[in-house]
């Protein structure tokens, strides 16, 4: 992401409307850009500044606490995706693999014995 994009992204960072892929990218840039950084502190203490005028809420103070607290929120939504992920490609090549056994005790029960034999052996050595 180019620090155009990122700023162009900051209003959608702070009103929570990126996608997570869009939140991926964009956290990377932030993280290694110092000037987005700053440049997003600035647009986040405007915005909260003026979200906590109406509401009269203590905890608007501390803004670069929050901007820290939710820039570590939407780390931990990235991560948590990504987990997803693995986990359902590691369920979807399980499934794959009971189906191609499941076809070869069907299709060739000789070799289906045959492997039959060996698991038994194999499950007897544990
Ligand atoms: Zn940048």
């Amino acid at each position: 992401m180019k620090c155009e994009d990122a700023i162009k992204n900051m209003d959608r960072f702070v009103n929570h409307n990126l996608t997570t892929k869009e939140l991926a990218e964009f956290l990377e840039h932030i993280d290694s850009c110092p000037s987005c950084y700053e440049e997003l502190e600035t647009y986040y203490t405007v915005a909260i500044a003026l979200h906590y005028l109406d509401q009269n809420d203590g905890e608007g103070y501390n803004i670069p606490h929050r901007l820290q607290h939710n820039l570590q929120e939407a780390r931990n939504r990235v991560r948590r995706e990504k987990r997803y992920y693995v986990a359902l490609h590691i369920l979807l090549m399980i499934l794959v693999a009971v189906l191609i056994l499941m076809l070869i005790f069907v299709q060739a029960p000789e070799i289906g014995g045959e492997l039959e034999d060996f698991l038994a052996h194999f499950l007897r050595i544990f």
